[in-house]
């Protein structure tokens, strides 16, 4: 599970997000390049190849979009749970 206390001090406001690396859980990002390659225009790569949300989907096939991606993370970093 993602976790929405820990989330990537990049992440912009909303209900997706991506976990910071140091999620103590393990569930943090691991630079794995799946979320940014997959759907570049809501998710973005920090210097460290660590993951945030820069744009938050709205229509109905950006969500699909993203939530491709949450279901592609091999370690379940993002989460859509965050506040809207
Ligand atoms: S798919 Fe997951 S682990 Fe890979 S870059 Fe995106 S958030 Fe990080």
């Amino acid at each position: 599970m993602a976790n929405k206390d820990m989330k990537h001090p990049d992440n912009v406001a909303g209900k997706f997000y991506c976990t910071d690396p140091d999620d103590e859980n393990g569930e943090g990002c691991i630079a794995c390049n799946v979320c940014y390659n997959g759907a570049p225009e809501f998710f973005g790569e920090d210097e460290d190849g660590n993951a945030f949300i820069k744009k938050q989907p709205g229509t109905e096939e950006e969500i699909e979009l993203c939530v491709e991606q949450m279901e592609a993370c091999p370690v379940g970093s993002i989460g859509d749970d965050g506040d809207a």
